[in-house]
């Protein structure tokens, strides 16, 4: 059983420690939204909303997410009394379009808090099976091939197993060609293009082909199935797609229509862990790797994130990069830490997300606050 008593939502401030570009815009400062649910007994567990500044990687934005989850999430998920976490998106679907991340933020805290009420890890909770996971890092889009073989050669060198290069048009095959030839042809490289791309431009993609990649991410629209297929057919290279796949519906069309053949799965992306673990299933019962996004999140949707890697497909290193990469200072104690050899241990022994938020840091970087109750 859970119940939900009291939903507080949090935007916090952090800046970047360096600036990250991708296609379509650089972020600097990170506006987050958290949210902290309260449970029986007084049990809490938090949550975060990947949702950015702007509407640049889905639909969403931090702001729609604040209102879809005070005016439309808050008011079914508070004071029910549910069979537990995996009730919570089937009821958030009824007569409730989209919002994905304004769902999920609040549907994940929920399996955070029943963890940490049966006293058992997220991963643990989820499904897990690792304790500890690969990670890969992403490199946003650099000023010159050459400050790019500087960043991935740093990366290697760190430990990073995949090294994610983000590409456009005309910062993209001198690029990864670059680092292909500065590396070596084992170094583990793959693209993310952010839907950049389209079918008439997507020759630079060809040339990609020879250059020995991983995989290519999200070459064209965000919401796009059928030209993905169409240009899975032109390449060797195999496509993975983050931005289409909303669903474990939408995974399965990928897979009938030969668009991809890996997933990149972001929980926020997909309404929470129960879409997650559900397209997780999918792609295990057709031989579909998948590995987990980052979105530049904080150390609670890092945990988050720790966690669904740890379950049994997810056999390519995510972008779960160690707190020390994007921030001076995490929002977390104790911080996110990556050995040298690439990997980064699942708090497998403490309950709920295994990390402790550290809340005179997150009142410091607070901008804003609404604490929803039952009346
Ligand atoms: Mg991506």
């Amino acid at each position: 059983m859970l119940r939900i008593a009291s939903l507080t939502l949090r935007e916090i401030s952090l800046t970047l420690k360096e600036p990250f570009q991708i296609s379509s815009g650089t972020t600097t400062q990170r506006r987050i939204l958290l949210v902290e649910i309260e449970g029986a007994a007084g049990a809490r567990a938090w949550g975060e909303c990947t949702a950015g500044e702007i509407p640049n990687y889905g639909p969403e934005t931090i702001d729609t997410a604040w209102i879809a989850i005070r005016d439309w999430v808050a008011p079914r998920v508070l004071g029910h009394t549910w069979g537990g976490p995996e009730e919570i998106q089937p009821a958030l679907e009824i007569n409730f379009r989209g919002h994905n991340m304004a769902k999920a933020a609040v549907e994940m805290a929920a399996w955070a808090l029943a963890a940490e009420m049966e006293g058992i890890s997220l991963s643990e909770k989820l499904g897990g099976t690792r304790d500890r996971i690969r990670v890969g890092i992403s490199l946003g889009i650099q000023k010159s091939p050459a400050a790019l073989v500087e960043k991935a050669r740093a990366a290697l060198d760190r430990g990073y197993r995949k090294i994610k290069i983000k590409i456009k048009p005309g910062a993209d095959v001198a690029y990864v060609r670059a680092v292909r030839k500065a590396l070596g042809s084992d170094a583990p490289l793959m693209a993310d293009a952010n839907n950049a791309y389209t079918l008439e431009t997507a020759e630079s993609l060809e040339e990609l082909d020879d250059l020995g990649l991983m995989m290519i991410e999200q070459p064209l629209a965000w919401d796009d199935l059928l030209r993905h297929a169409e240009l899975q057919k032109r390449l060797q290279t195999p496509i993975c797609l983050d931005e289409s796949i909303t669903s474990a519906d939408r995974a399965e069309d990928m897979i009938a229509l030969g668009a991809g053949k890996i997933i990149n799965i972001k929980p926020g992306r997909v309404g929470g862990f129960l879409q997650s673990i559900a397209i997780h299933d999918v792609c295990a019962a057709h031989g579909i790797p998948v590995w987990c996004g980052g979105m530049l999140e904080s150390g609670v949707g890092r945990a988050h994130n720790v966690a669904l890697a740890s379950l049994p497909n997810f056999t390519v290193p995510g972008d779960i990069s160690p707190s020390e990469r994007y921030w001076d200072e995490d929002i977390v104690d104790p911080e996110w830490t990556m050995d040298r050899e690439g990997w980064i241990e699942v708090p497998v022994e403490k309950p709920g997300i295994g990390v402790a938020v550290d809340q005179e840091h997150v009142e410091d970087v607070t901008v804003r606050r609404e604490i929803i109750r039952l009346q």
